[in-house]
């Protein structure tokens, strides 16, 4: 019997390879787009007619390519980025295989203009399913212009596999996004069947993603920014208010390359995890870059998955940078969407201003220093002399922010610094604090605020094992219905985290021997009844982990309430506590605990 092993022909070798590098149209369009891209390319269009079916054509204004070069480009394993094994690990180039040209050209008519700027003339060459079928000089403009036609032509399985148009539609603008994303310095155009979908000039990152995902993300880009040794991280955050229901806006990208990685996913969403309802996701544009030689990005054949050797490392700095970014963003000198929203129902436009006159409660002033504003506590408001008004306009004009000798500096700024408060405070409805800030007025919401200390406070404690209890001297029984007392079953361990201990009593009973130390006269049974309540709310709304769901059930039953009055002095360790939270700007449950009104956005309203 004679030899059976055969070398099979390239056009054949190259179609298989085909069907790995090239699954749909949108494949055809990343790498042409990434060939562009390492090209030099300053401008890139991209041309699609029925999703990519009939025609898909990438013009850029790259380096080009000699006519040699234009023919070599075709040949498996054909590429100008690598030369040796030891490139591969120091690759910055989005292309290295050279396998892309030779696949696309084995399943497609491909067409290729091309002039090198140095060259009078370029190369116009023609190859249908791996065969040249013609090669000669042209005149065309300096870049390179691929057009790939009737995509799958020889391989009809494959084309009837595709999609509805809109479908691979999608996958192409995919594609198209991620390219664009990580090259706003490139511009870049789109259109099919005739119609302009984006026309993006050269731009600044944030600039790119606007022009890309919306105008509504003006308002809503978080700068995310970290360097070290392993990884260098950059991006955006989208604000918690802009999470959405689909995971639609999450993008990492690794030394330039797009890449999908479940678990940095997790870490972007676990810093966020308290602040968004279940079934919302952030959206984020995040860059890492990392040394190549620590990156394995070969592992798949599409490339989106990769390998870092630091990854453990990387989640966590990735988290940290993520939060401190969502902790820092209420600071910005911006008036976000939200604030401007609050502020119209502060002081409703229908309704006239009414200017403060003198039955304005001294106490309540925010202008008053500490010892004026103690010491008119003490004398009835009756007792005043009327004409003392005038004295409250003294007190007001030593601080003007022109002067502020009369009282401690106001800064608050890009950075916080709690210093910096001022100690003036209002209450406001008696559910707001209400203080002077450089940039303008800042009003805190009293509950959610304490709300947000509690909950830092109190993880740190279980997460430190640092609660303490306090023994009851009268242990009292708490009898649930049947559903708490199943779900307190389950969290008997969580509860001793925070230093109740509980016993079960049989049936619905359960004996409470010790509580948390810092629980102040509180009906015990009421207190669990709402902690259990609030768990289950949660638990509806947050995929969150027990023991962060009880914290946060727990925090908000025992923070202050609305309707409650605030001296002075507590309103004054509620701020200097609540900034000194890692995320003072928005409460566990989610909700906005700060708003600013810029001074700028006060004079307008004056018409000043
Ligand atoms: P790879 O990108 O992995 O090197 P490709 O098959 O995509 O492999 O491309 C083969 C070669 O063709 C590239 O290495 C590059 O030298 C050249 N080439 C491809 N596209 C362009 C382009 N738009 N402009 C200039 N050269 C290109
Ligand atoms: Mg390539």
């Amino acid at each position: 019997m004679s030899d059976i092993i055969r070398l099979l022909p390239d056009s054949v070798a190259n179609q298989i390879a085909a069907g790995e590098v090239i699954q749909r149209p949108a494949s055809a369009v990343k790498e042409l787009l990434e060939n562009a891209v390492d090209a030099g390319a300053g401008h890139i269009e991209l041309i699609v007619k029925d999703a990519g079916k009939t025609l898909l054509q990438v013009i850029d204004n790259g380096c080009g390519m000699s006519a040699t070069d234009a023919r070599m480009s075709f040949e498996r394993h054909a590429t100008s980025k690598i030369k040796e094994a030891a490139d591969l690990f120091r690759i910055h180039t989005l292309g290295f295989r050279g396998e892309a040209l030779a696949s696309i050209a084995a399943i497609a008519q491909v067409e290729v203009k091309t002039r090198r700027m140095e060259d009078e003339l370029g190369t116009h060459l023609v190859i249908e399913g791996s065969v040249v079928k013609s090669q000669q000089p042209c005149a065309c403009t300096a870049g390179t212009s691929f057009q790939i036609k009737n995509l799958f032509f020889n391989v009809p399985a494959r084309r009837n596999f595709l999609k509805s148009d809109a479908a691979e539609m999608r996958h192409i603008m995919e594609e198209f996004q991620r390219v664009a994303l990580v090259n706003p310095q490139i511009a870049f155009s789109c259109q099919s069947n005739g119609k302009i979908l984006f026309q993006l000039p050269a731009a600044n990152l944030k600039q790119r993603i606007i022009n890309l995902v919306g105008s509504g993300f003006q308002e809503k880009l978080i700068p995310v920014n970290q360097d070290s040794n392993v990884v260098k991280i950059s991006g955006y955050v989208g604000k918690p208010e802009s999470a959405k229901k689909t995971k639609g806006e999450q993008y990492f990208f690794a030394n330039n390359r797009f890449i999908r990685h479940p678990y940095l996913n997790h870490a972007v969403e676990d810093a966020f995890s308290d602040l968004l309802p279940e079934g919302y996701f952030p959206s984020y544009f995040i860059y890492l870059d990392v040394d190549p030689s620590k990156i394995d990005i070969n592992i798949h054949p599409t490339k989106t998955e990769v390998n870092f050797l630091d990854h453990q490392v990387i989640y966590s700095m990735l988290r940290s940078a993520v939060r401190q970014a969502i902790g820092k963003f209420s600071f910005s000198s911006t008036l976000d969407f939200e604030a401007e929203k609050s502020f119209d129902t502060y002081f409703p436009k229908d309704r006239p201003v009414v200017a403060p006159g003198i039955h304005i409660n001294p106490e309540y002033n925010p202008f008053v220093k500490k010892q004026q504003a103690e010491l008119k506590l003490t004398a009835p408001l009756q007792q005043h002399d009327n004409t003392d008004w005038e004295k409250l306009y003294d007190v007001a004009r030593n601080v003007h922010p022109s002067d502020q000798s009369g009282i401690k500096s106001l800064t608050i700024d890009a950075d916080f610094d709690s210093e910096a408060i001022s100690r003036g405070f209002m209450q406001f409805q008696n559910k707001y604090i209400v203080s002077r800030v450089k940039s303008g007025l800042m009003i805190i919401d009293q509950q959610a605020a304490h709300e947000r200390v509690l909950y830092e406070r109190m993880l740190e404690k279980i997460e430190q094992q640092k609660s303490s209890s306090q023994q009851q001297l009268f242990p009292q029984t708490v009898n649930l219905s049947a559903p708490d007392a199943e779900l307190i079953n389950e969290l008997l361990e969580e509860f001793s985290l925070f230093g109740f201990q509980i016993e079960h009593f049989g049936q619905n009973s359960y004996i409470i021997r010790g509580i948390p130390a810092d629980l102040v006269d509180e009906n015990i049974q009421t207190h669990i009844e709402n902690v259990l309540e609030n768990f289950k709310n949660n638990q509806l709304g947050l995929k969150v982990d027990k023991k962060i769901n009880l914290t946060r059930a727990m925090a908000r039953n025992m923070a202050v309430k609305p309707g409650k009055v605030l001296m002075p002095e507590e309103m004054q360790s509620l701020v200097d506590d609540l900034f000194s939270c890692q995320v003072p700007n928005v409460s566990p449950s989610g909700k906005t605990i700060i708003i600013t009104i810029q001074s700028d956005e006060i004079e307008k309203r004056f018409g000043n």
